[in-house]
């Protein structure tokens, strides 16, 4: 009796855990959150629409959002995600927006996909991936391909192409693969044969994206670099990065070594992180580096020492930059940490560590990052206001800086702007003309924010001032935007401006972005006439983008391009 219950026992365990597995595989596929507004009343932020929120907006909010350029939003009509990117969107007459800024843009770019079915009841959401978004998936891979085709071939029309030409004939037929295939999806998913209709749409997916990325042309001299903030625990692991990366075909790593007022290599000016302490991480990267031919330059955060102070700073506590309310921690970046940019000492101990590295080790380049002031507006939150430097511009300009107001005083508080911004521009002529005096060679370039005119009036970074004199070998601004349209006009925008100082732009896929989108935005850069591409940061690389790159833009080797002047 007790044999034969046990056995009833186990085999109802064993049902209901089948059950149960086959439920939470499905379950995967549903994601729920609640809104924080619907159709915001409130003017705290343009639309409504304030820090870390999820918002929904429908037709009655009227015909666009108008939110801001710092979210994400995702267009739904009649319940299918369409559209995910960009902002200030219209609203579909018959769907709605969703949309997000900082912690409620990550989740829009992480659950709302392409193709998803959404629910909404009030400021409930409920969001059902499944094969219709593979579907959109493989439509769209299928649309960049033709156009891409079309574009490099120079032609309208592929059928009629493929009357004469064999390579029309050739990409014609597989994208008529990948079609019958999509049907096949379809309909298993009519006949509710879910997980099947899944396979097929993977299975025509894979031929789309090649189809896409095998008419990418591959180019003989461009920069294709990565940054990096190393969370290897040893020599072999990061040969193994290293290995990966020249896989894909990158030429270039920007290995981050000083940042939290620390080093990754042991050093003689500064502490080393802990992390690292027994190893020599930058002597690894530039020896595997040079095996490889991935140049190494190293990424270095200038006056940006720490957050919260989870890290010691007891060797620069009176060097640091202070907010105009008396703090230290920045607001306007979440938990920052900077060293005064004016004083001397914060610009000779930073010099110090970068004068080390280059006499030091064999390094290709040395980015400048973080070089500017910390996040100054709104001007309450601005900085720095340090006795060091309330000091030094009263005596330039007899007033104290504590008592300027953009609006009181435009003239004076300009003077303050500018005072700012020639502290900056001083220590980056300094750091150019200190390290090529001990290595003419050596590649100097700067991380910088993409529009000019809130770099200077936010973060006193002139880097149009720095590129007219050509001061770097080339720059990065940092282009970070799910928008491919976004990309291209920022990009077209700071060519302009940056004259004849090449670009790399950095391009964002720790913002989840769609491996082909981020393909995509590869071919705008190319065409707005970049110098290349720097991605950030590879922690968000994924295998799904290391394969696309390697069958597409980077499937041939390249040299990083860039002719070094004054040799
Ligand atoms: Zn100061």
């Amino acid at each position: 009796m007790l044999r034969k219950s046990s056995i009833v026992i186990i085999i109802m365990l064993l049902f209901s855990v089948f059950l149960f597995s086959e439920e939470s595989k499905a379950d995967k596929q549903v994601f729920k959150t609640t809104a924080d507004r619907l159709n915001p009343t409130e003017k705290d932020y343009p639309s409504g629409r304030a820090t870390d929120m999820i918002v929904i907006y429908t037709p009655e909010f009227g015909e666009r959002t108008g939110t801001n350029q710092w979210g994400v939003e995702a267009i739904i009509v009649n319940g299918i995600v369409t559209k995910v990117g960009g902002n200030d969107s219209e609203i579909p007459k018959d769907g709605f927006v969703i949309s997000g800024h900082g912690i409620g843009a990550d989740w829009i770019r992480e659950h709302l996909k392409k193709g998803a079915m959404v629910m909404v009841k009030g400021k409930k959401i409920k969001i059902q991936h499944g094969t219709i978004s593979e579907i959109y998936d493989v439509d769209s891979a299928l649309e960049s391909a033709e156009n891409y085709f079309k574009k490099k071939n120079n032609i309208d029309d592929i059928v009629k192409e493929s009357e004469k030409s064999n390579k029309a004939t050739v990409f014609l037929g597989k994208k008529i693969e990948a079609e019958k295939l999509l049907t096949e999806a379809k309909k298993l998913t009519s006949e509710k044969k879910n997980q099947e209709g899944l396979k097929k749409a993977a299975e025509a997916k894979k031929i789309a994206n090649d189809l896409f990325y095998d008419e990418i042309d591959s180019k003989d001299a461009e920069i294709r670099g990565v940054w990096h903030r190393l969370t290897e625990k040893s020599p072999e692991e990061l040969i193994k990065t290293l290995d990966r990366l020249k896989e894909a075909n990158f030429n270039a790593i920007f290995p981050e070594t000083w940042y939290h007022g620390m080093t990754i290599y042991p050093s003689e000016v500064v502490d080393q992180l802990p992390e690292f302490q027994g190893w020599d991480p930058l002597k690894v990267l530039v020896e595997e580096g040079k095996k490889r031919g991935i140049e190494v330059h190293v990424w270095v955060e200038s006056f940006f020492v720490g957050v919260e102070e989870k890290r010691s700073l007891k060797h620069y506590k009176n060097w640091l930059a202070v907010r105009k309310d008396g703090k230290i921690i920045s607001e306007l970046e979440k938990g920052y940490i900077y060293l005064c940019p004016a004083r001397k000492e914060s610009q000779e101990l930073v010099l110090n560590v970068y004068k080390e590295m280059v006499k030091k080790y064999a390094i290709d380049g040395l980015q400048l990052d973080y070089v500017r002031y910390p996040r100054s507006m709104p001007y309450e939150k601005g900085y720095c206001y340090c006795e060091y430097c309330q000091k030094e511009f009263k005596k330039l300009y007899g007033v104290n800086p504590l008592d300027l107001t953009p609006e009181g005083n435009p003239e004076m508080w300009e003077n303050w702007r500018k005072w700012r911004e020639d502290n900056i521009t001083r220590f980056v002529e300094t750091v150019i003309k200190e390290l090529k005096a001990i290595r003419n060679d050596i590649e100097i370039s700067a991380a910088v924010f993409p529009e000019y005119e809130s770099a200077l009036t936010e973060i006193m970074q002139n880097w149009k001032l720095w590129t007219d004199k050509g001061w770097f070998e080339f720059v990065c601004p940092m282009i970070y935007s799910d928008d491919k349209e976004w990309v291209d006009k920022a990009t077209k925008n700071f060519l302009k401006l940056a004259g004849n100082t090449p670009a790399a732009p950095g391009i964002a896929p720790f913002m989840k972005i769609p491996t082909n989108d981020i393909i995509e935005q590869i071919l705008v850069l190319r065409e707005d006439g970049t110098a290349g591409v720097v991605m950030f940061a590879l922690h968000s690389v994924t295998d799904d983008l290391i394969y696309a790159l390697k069958r597409g833009p980077f499937r041939q080797s390249a040299r990083t391009g860039i002719e070094i002047k004054n040799k």
